[in-house]
């Protein structure tokens, strides 16, 4: 039972600091590609709390002299297909590790594929709903390659997923 809390139940505790982590990496993308094309950052943070009546896990605004292109709404996707590969590999090479740590994969599998994929679904879930992220991209430049890159985001996190998933229940049934 002790020994179940710490492989497990110790990821509930944990659960609030991967999220963080996750938002920062999202807000700090869109706050990385806002300041390169010349914008003011007005506007950081990572824990969740309402902006303008609606809650948010975190968010990033700025103010441009000039008018934005749709890059830095799309910025936290764009490096997602690199941070998920990147992370599929890193888990494999634990995996394959003599001494696997159960710890480090699931950090590395939950912040590089779990929570993209949950991101990019969230956010495909706001633009049905007619807001966030895609909508404010699209309202920029309607393009075609944003909802590949979208696909491409959700192939790369499949396989990744369905590991995550069968490790979890056969660690939850032994
Ligand atoms: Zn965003």
């Amino acid at each position: 039972m002790v020994n179940f809390f710490w492989k497990w139940g110790i990821w509930l505790l944990a659960y609030p600091i991967i999220q963080v982590l996750s938002t920062l990496r999202h807000e700090g993308a869109h706050a990385l590609a806002a300041h390169l094309e010349g914008a003011k950052i007005t506007g950081f943070r990572i824990i969740p709390g309402s902006l303008d009546g609606r809650r948010q896990w975190g968010w990033c605004s700025w103010t441009s002299v000039r008018p934005m292109t749709e890059w830095a709404f799309l910025a936290p996707f764009i490096i997602l297909p690199a941070i998920i590969l990147f992370s599929l590999v890193l888990a494999e090479i634990v995996w394959r590790s003599a001494n696997f740590s159960h710890h480090i994969w699931m950090t590395i599998m939950l912040f590089g594929v779990i929570s993209p994929a949950v991101d990019t679904a969230a956010v495909y879930w706001r633009f049905k709903r007619d807001s966030g992220d895609l909508k404010d991209a699209l309202g920029i430049n309607p393009l075609a390659r944003v909802r590949r890159l979208a696909a491409l985001i959700f192939v790369l996190c499949t396989p990744g997923v369905f590991w995550f998933l069968a490790y979890l229940l056969s660690g939850l049934r032994s």
